[in-house]
């Protein structure tokens, strides 16, 4: 059953570990495995999306407000100065998982990251 799920499916389902932070009704927001600046976030939709092309507008919605939620934490509890939100759909924008999911990179004044 698993084996055929996505892997972020499995994270929703908790059938993979993750450092989950935040569990909302259509949408979840856990810890990237490989954070591009400490405090790395990423907010997917439950129900599997593969991308922005074919996720349901009400998902979107959702993980657009929990990404907000999200951004405001780094601000607030880590102290970022700012945040980026990337949301990459296709092969071609350098999408690697292919369940939808909203980058919330925080941000620190004179850190090196370049998108
Ligand atoms: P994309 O390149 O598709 O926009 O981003 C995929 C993101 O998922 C990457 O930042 C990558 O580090 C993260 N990722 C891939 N596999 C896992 C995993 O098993 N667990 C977690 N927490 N993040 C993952
Ligand atoms: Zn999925």
């Amino acid at each position: 059953m698993s084996a055929d799920r996505c892997v972020f499916c499995q994270i929703v389902a908790g059938e993979l570990p993750s450092t989950m932070i935040a569990e909302e009704e259509r949408a979840v927001a856990f810890m990237d495995i490989n954070p591009a600046t400490p405090g790395h976030l990423l907010v997917v939709p439950r129900d599997h999306a593969q991308d922005v092309f074919s996720v349901a507008a009400d998902d979107l919605a959702a993980c657009a407000s929990l990404a907000q939620r999200m951004a405001c934490l780094v601000r607030d509890r880590l102290g970022a100065d700012g945040v980026n939100l990337l949301q990459s759909s296709g092969a071609a924008a350098w999408q690697t998982v292919f369940h939808l999911h909203v980058h919330v990179i925080p941000r620190y004044a004179g850190d090196p990251l370049r998108l």
